[in-house]
């Protein structure tokens, strides 16, 4: 029998916090990046349920963590608890990164909030892609937490046109006017390079537009699909266990070429992903997007940066555990 040393009193603390968390793939992504890398850390997925987060996070202060993760349903509900949060995490309105700093003097220590999924999906789609948004026609089904960290990426991203299509039409229109809204404040913003947003602008000409279709089948909906050139789902439709569900219909009009991302990675290739694909589209799932925003939160805990060499192995072997 061999000894288990990889633990000890030296160990960095770090885990995720979220319910449920029974199929969570973290900890395969994060662990590999601590023994990857040579550095003494763990990181474990810590199921609280919702009237603990309170108690979660100051548990997490008192055990000396190094940081965490926050998922569903947390990633807003978080934002009471923290000290400061980044700007890009303001701009999303959500937080699913956060790096506990200690002070040296006083022992105290302060609660910081970051949010990687905006920037770990706009890394995924142009490492898998070869592709950026600039100039491009969007169409994004959902509108929940996910779809709004990526509709205001890729708004700033300098797309073209973004539609997003939502079962709940209300919540298509909150998200259109919210981004439009931040399109416009960085316009007045003398910091920002006010030529990288020109042609944004709210009102009629809004580039952000929404569809309301309970099941993304109207005409509206249907012209905007197949004239956009790409298609994200940023719905919960066809995840696991619901695999044999898709948010468009099976025989659905793709034009040849279209990009379709689905945001979901497990299964590896969903419904919607092989009806694009059977109609000569591209199609990606939500795996690439997930390594990302993994390896941004785990450089920031670590404040390192993981070499592009490890980056390529674990990448690949992280994929292939995903398609099981
Ligand atoms: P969320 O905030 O709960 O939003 C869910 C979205 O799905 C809403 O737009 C909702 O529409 C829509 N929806 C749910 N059930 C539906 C149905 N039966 N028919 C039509 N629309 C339906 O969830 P989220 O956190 O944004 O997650 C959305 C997806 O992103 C999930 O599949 C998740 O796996 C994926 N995701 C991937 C990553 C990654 O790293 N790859 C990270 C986070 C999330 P309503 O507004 O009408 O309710």
């Amino acid at each position: 029998m061999r000894l288990d040393m990889r633990v000890n009193g030296k160990t960095k603390l770090t885990g995720l916090i979220g319910d449920p968390l029974e199929h969570t793939v973290s900890p395969v992504l994060q662990n590999s990046l601590f023994s990857s890398m040579g550095i003494n850390g763990i990181y474990i997925p810590l199921k609280v349920p919702g009237e603990r987060l309170r108690d979660a996070v100051n548990g997490l202060k008192a055990y000396g963590f190094k940081g965490f993760n926050v998922t569903i349903p947390y990633k807003r509900a978080i934002l009471k608890y923290l000290d400061e949060i980044s700007e890009e995490a303001e701009l999303l309105g959500a937080v699913n990164t956060v790096i506990i700093i200690e002070d040296k003097l006083t022992g105290d220590s302060r609660l910081r909030g970051y949010n990687t999924d905006g920037d770990g999906f706009i890394h995924a789609f142009h490492k898998q892609t070869g592709i950026t948004f600039a100039g491009r026609k969007v169409c994004m089904l959902g509108a929940g937490g996910t779809a709004r960290a990526l509709t205001i990426k890729i708004a700033l991203e300098k797309a073209e046109s973004i539609c997003i299509i939502n079962r709940t039409g209300s919540k298509a229109q909150e998200l259109a006017e919210e981004t439009n809204g931040i399109l416009e404040r960085r316009r007045h913003c003398s910091k920002i390079d006010v030529s990288s947003i020109t042609g944004y602008a709210t009102g009629s000409n809004a580039p952000i537009r929404t569809v309301t279709a309970s099941d993304f089948g109207s005409t509206e909906a249907l012209h905007a699909l197949q004239e956009c050139d790409i298609i994200i789902n940023a719905t919960a439709v066809g995840m696991y266990p619901d695999s044999n569900a898709s948010p468009l219909q099976d025989n659905f009009p793709f034009r040849r070429n279209q990009i379709v991302y689905d945001a979901i990675y497990n299964p590896s290739e969903t419904k919607l992903m092989s009806s694009a694909r059977l109609r000569g589209c591209i199609a990606i799932n939500g795996s690439g997007m997930l390594f990302y925003q993994g390896v941004k939160a785990f450089e920031i805990w670590m404040d390192t940066i993981v070499p592009e060499k490890i980056l390529n192995e674990l990448s690949n072997e992280f994929m292939k555990h995903l398609q099981g």
